[in-house]
């Protein structure tokens, strides 16, 4: 069985943690730089990437976290996990820095007013079977896609909302709050 982990500082690692382990791996929550180094892969959840950053600087796994993503683990990032994979953020607070990895712009809070938060079907390259029910809330929207990065899945208008590079995988929407788990069966592929 893989062991893989989710980065529990903040946000909604208890429905990423609860979707692997009902794909059978052992998903184990990771806050301390002991705990990344015994995971093979890691999520990074939904919440708030301001949050999250400083936690992660605080908990000393700021370097630890960007050294095993140099190295190659597989990373999926939903929503704030994905402005922390991203190497440039717009809209992002003075002293707000990401991990960084994917080659792309985010930008924070991209859907204003009464599209904070809305659901939509999506068709995604990456994944067999029917449309993906995507839930944003609060969402970034991939700005740009640099030539290392590829993207993944895009809204109707264009705008990119999933996006790859080697292991790394990220996505604006919450696939762990509809039930679907195709996300996470692709990010337990890559171990
Ligand atoms: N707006 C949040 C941020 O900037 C992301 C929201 C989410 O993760 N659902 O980090």
């Amino acid at each position: 069985t893989p062991k893989v982990g989710v980065l529990a500082l903040q946000g909604d690692f208890r429905e990423h943690l609860a979707v692997l382990a009902g794909l059978g791996a052992e998903a184990v929550p990771v806050r301390r730089a002991r705990e990344l180094e015994q995971v093979q892969g890691l999520v990074i959840p939904g919440g708030e990437s301001t949050v999250m950053d400083k936690l992660s600087r605080a908990f000393g796994l700021r370097e630890p976290l960007r050294e095993r993503i140099a190295d190659g683990m597989p990373v999926y990032g939903t929503c704030a996990g994905l402005i922390m994979l991203s190497d440039r953020v717009l809209d992002a607070l003075p002293d707000q820095q990401t991990l960084g990895g994917l080659d792309v712009t985010v930008r924070r809070n991209a859907f204003g007013n009464q599209l904070d938060s809305f659901e939509t079907d999506l068709d995604v390259d990456l994944l067999d079977g029917p449309p993906v029910h995507a839930a944003f809330i609060r969402a970034p929207i991939v700005e740009a896609v640099g030539p290392g990065a590829e993207t993944v899945a895009a809204l109707e208008d264009g705008r990119v909302v999933a996006v790859r590079q080697g292991n790394l995988l990220g996505t604006s929407f919450h696939p762990e709050i509809t039930g679907e788990t195709r996300f996470h069966e692709h990010f337990l592929s890559l171990l």
